[in-house]
C-alpha cells in the first residue's frame, strides 16, 4: 500500500457540499482506503484574486493503485461533480490534486509529484500539516512543517 496525500479545493456554488461529495467519492475508489481528512479551511483565492474564496482540505489515502490510476480516479470525480473550467486558476466546483505519492516523484506532462506549487501555497500546506507534519517533501529537502513555516498563512482560516 502506498500513502497518498491529496489537496481538495472548491470555489463555486455550495463549496462544502462539493468537498463532502468528493470525499465520499474518494472513499469509494477501488483498492483504496480513505485514512484521514483534514479540517476545512477558507482561503483567499491565490493567483487570481478577483474570484470567490476557496474552501480547501487535505485527504490521506492508502492505495494499491498506481499514481496515474489515482489521478484518473480523481479526474473522474472532478467530472462527476460537474467541474466547469473557464480559465486557468478560474472558478471550479472541485479541484483534486495529488500532492504526495509515497516517497515517489513523477515528472510527466499529466502528473507532477510532488505537486509543483505545494511549497508555495499555504492553503495546501496548512490542511496537509494537520495530517502529517514531519513527512519529507521529495526534491525539496523540507518537511511539510518546515515548508509551511516559510509561508504566511493568516489568510487560511479554519471553518
Ligand atoms: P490546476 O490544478 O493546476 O489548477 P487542473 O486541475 O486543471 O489545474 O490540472 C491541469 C492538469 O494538471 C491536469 O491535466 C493533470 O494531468 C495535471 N497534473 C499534473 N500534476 C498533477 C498532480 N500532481 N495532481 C493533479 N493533476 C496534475
Ligand atoms: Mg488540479
Amino acid at each position: 500500500m502506498t500513502v497518498v496525500f491529496l489537496s481538495l479545493g472548491s470555489n463555486m456554488g455550495d463549496k462544502l457540499a462539493y468537498l463532502n461529495q468528493a470525499i465520499q467519492a474518494l472513499s469509494e475508489i477501488p483498492q483504496t482506503q480513505l485514512v484521514n481528512v483534514s479540517s476545512f479551511y477558507q482561503t483567499v483565492a491565490w493567483g487570481k484574486t478577483d474570484q470567490d474564496d476557496f474552501v480547501n482540505a487535505a485527504v490521506e489515502l492508502e492505495t494499491n493503485l498506481e499514481a496515474l490510476e489515482v489521478l484518473r480516479e480523481c479526474q473522474q470525480i472532478e467530472k462527476d461533480l460537474d467541474r466547469v473550467r473557464h480559465e486557468h486558476w478560474g472558478p471550479r466546483t472541485i479541484d483534486i490534486d495529488i500532492l504526495l505519492y509515497g516517497k515517489e516523484t513523477f515528472n510527466m506532462p499529466d502528473l507532477k509529484v510532488p505537486h509543483p506549487y505545494m511549497t508555495e501555497r499555504a492553503f495546501v500546506l496548512v490542511p496537509l500539516a494537520e495530517l502529517t507534519e514531519n513527512v519529507m517533501i521529495p526534491n525539496t529537502g523540507q518537511t511539510v512543517l518546515e515548508a509551511l513555516s516559510r509561508l504566511s498563512h493568516e489568510d487560511v482560516v479554519k471553518i
